[in-house]
Formats: C-alpha cells, structure tokens, sequence
C-alpha cells in the first residue's frame, strides 16, 4: 500500500462492529467485563476504540511496531522522556521546536537529565559530544525555523554504534514525505497538531515506536502517565489524516511557486527551503523525504521591516503554529523563538528579519499577490 491509500484504509478505517466508515466515537471511560479479567477493553486511560483506531493508522503510515496518541505534542515528547533518569545526557537537535527546549531545559534539567544542543546537521559534532552516559540523540529534520538537514541515515548509525536510542520529531515532514523508521529511528514523535490534524482545530501528539521492547515500554508510561488523547480528539486527528496526502501535494506546489516568486523579489535576503539546489543539505533532505514540505524562511531588511510585512499580508495569517489549511506567517524572533536569548538567536541565525511561513491550500497566485503588496 502506498502512502495515499494507506492513510485512508491504514490502521483501523472501518468499524468492525457496525460497519461505519467513520470510526464512531466511543466516549466510554469504562467496560463491562463478562468475568474478572475478561474484557476487551478494561478502562479508556489504558484503551479506547476510537484512540486505538488512530493510533493503528499512525503506526502502519510510519511502518512502525506500535502508535500511541497523547493530549499534545508535548505530552508525547514528555512520556517519551520518562524513558530517561537522573544522570542520563541526550543530545537535542540545536534549533529544536520551542516548547521542546523549554521542556528539555526548564523540566527535564530539574529531574537531572543533562542535555547538549548540537548542530546535528555536523555529523562530527554530534559524534564528539557522544559521552558514557549519553542514552539517546532526540532530533528535527528539517528544523524550524531555519530548515536546517540531518541525515537521519547516518544519525541511526551513529545510535546504533553507541548503544543510544534515536528520536524523531517528524512534524515537519509528516509520514507522506518522510518516513524515520525505515532510515533507522527508534522512535517517531510527532506534534499533529500540525499537518496530520490539518484544520486549526485540534491539539494532539502522537509516538510510533519501532520495535515491540519500546511499545512495551511506551504503553507502560501512557497508562502509568497519563496524558491519552480524547476520543473525540483522536477522530479528528483521523479524519484530517485521511486527506494528508492530497494536502501536503497541494501545499508542495504552492510552496515551490512562493519560493520562486521570493527568489526574485528584491527585498527578499536569504530564502531557507530544503528543495531550493543552493540549499547546503538539499541532497541529504532528497535521499531521506519524498518532498520538502511546507515551511519556508526568508529575511527581509529588519526587525521593522519584518513587522511591516505581518502586518500588511491578509491571506497569510499572523499566527504560531503551522501545517494548515490556512496559510500562516510569524516572525520567530519576536513569536516562536522569543524565549531564546538575542544573542543565542543570532548565534543559531534566527535574525530579527527572519519571516516564517506555513504554506496552507489558498490559490498560490492570491498568496503571491498578497506577498508582493505587502511587499511593497
Ligand atoms: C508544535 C510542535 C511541537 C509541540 O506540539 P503541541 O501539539 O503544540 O504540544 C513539537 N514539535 C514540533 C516540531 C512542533 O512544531
């Protein structure tokens, strides 16, 4: 089965009680049980139908063992952390997500887990900050805002030769384009919040795992934990999924058009887009994903400048997150990136007149008007 059809007759897509082609949503929190210990569910924190249903379909678009689905993003990057304790060192792609930082260095440094953000792009680097107590390598390819390349090949060798698990956050690609298992992750996080929900209208986090030790352990910790998805949650993760496919095509072509038309315009500086053949890892990112997403980064003159083009788009919405039907722009200096010191930003090159934007399915000739005006 090919991505396509998999996300739409993957996992589970059809209710075996009734037949229904949409998953019913089973608001159940308890089961009956025929005899003691004779169920088939027990309780809808360990399992629930509608989240299984979801969490079937994750696992067979990742190629992985196993799917779990988590109240956020967070939360599944969070229980995917309590693999870890006190005196434990990973290391953290180093223009990681926001909240992935924040949680890295504001929660999980509190619990004594000791991290170093490296350019994991540099094979060298990552290799030399490998140290006896480093248990995992935790990465973002692309990454945001910069759409940076780890080639996650080479990364899965370097785990492998250590004895160290390798954690992908695979948000920016989506299962569509890029699959981490098959190039030698251990595990599969993702915020779906994002591209697989698709419409703005749900919070949502998901792991896939790649062998039955992890799920054995990640189904542990989502019980013992916690933090499920909701059963009304996990249908609208499934039902955005279904059309991730056809999205994420049209979000390609859109995104290749605004690329080209900032390439020509003069007040654009720098453009970041793993596709563009100037790109310094475009090979790497071509090897390993099946396309290049939606995400673009430029810089126009400065902070003011920057302010002045947010403030003057009307298709592209001034809003954090990304991967939806509706076209959104940021400035992470000011939004996203903002928790980070100046300094560090300018260090990892987040400029003050760095724009962002998250391609969505308007017609590519209004979002490049629209560019173009408030350009201007
Ligand atoms: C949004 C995001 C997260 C966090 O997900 P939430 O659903 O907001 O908790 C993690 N990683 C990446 C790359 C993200 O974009």
């Amino acid at each position: 089965m090919r991505q396509k059809t998999a996300l739409i007759h993957g996992g589970i897509s059809v209710d075996p009680n009734t037949g229904a082609l949409s998953v019913p949503i089973s608001q159940a929190s308890t089961f009956e049980q025929k005899k003691v210990g004779d169920f088939v569910y027990e309780y809808a924190r360990t399992g629930n139908p509608t989240r299984e249903a979801l969490e079937a379909l994750i696992r067979d678009v990742e190629g992985g063992h196993a799917g779990f689905a988590f109240a956020s993003g967070m939360a599944a990057i969070t229980t995917v952390m309590d693999l870890f304790e006190t005196g434990d060192h990973l290391i953290v792609t180093d223009d990681v997500y926001g909240g992935t930082y924040r949680l890295f260095t504001k929660v999980l440094a509190r619990r004594g887990i000791a991290v170093d953000f490296i350019d994991t792009s540099n094979e060298r680097a990552v290799e030399e900050a490998i140290r006896p107590e480093t248990k995992a390598l935790f990465i973002e390819t692309p990454t945001n805002p910069l759409l940076k390349i780890t080639s996650i090949q080479r990364m899965s060798d370097l785990t492998q030769s250590n004895d160290l698990l390798l954690i992908v956050d695979n948000t920016f690609s989506t299962p569509y384009w890029q699959t981490p298992i098959a190039e030698g992750a251990d595990l599969v996080v993702h915020s779906a919040t994002k591209y697989l929900g698709g419409h703005s209208d749900v919070v949502a986090g998901l792991v896939v795992t790649a062998n039955e030790t992890l799920s054995e352990k990640i189904a542990f910790l989502q019980n013992s934990t916690g933090a499920v998805l909701a059963p009304n949650d996990s249908w609208l993760v499934q039902r955005g999924m279904k059309t991730l496919g056809i999205r994420m095509e049209a979000i390609e072509e859109n995104a290749h058009a605004i690329v080209r038309f900032l390439q020509s315009h003069p007040s654009v500086g720098h453009v970041y887009y793993p596709g563009l053949t100037e790109h310094p890892k475009t090979d790497v990112h071509r090897k390993q994903s099946r396309g290049f997403g939606g995400m673009i980064s430029f810089t126009v003159k400065d902070r003011k400048a920057a302010h002045r083009l947010v403030e003057r788009v009307r298709y592209f919405t001034l809003a954090e997150s990304l991967g939806a039907v509706e076209s959104l722009i940021s400035i992470p200096a000011d939004m996203t990136h903002a928790s980070i010191p100046r300094e560090r930003r300018l260090e990892l090159g987040i400029e003050d007149g760095l724009i962002r934007l998250s391609v969505g399915l308007e017609d590519a000739l209004d979002l490049i008007e629209d560019l173009e005006r408030a350009l201007s």
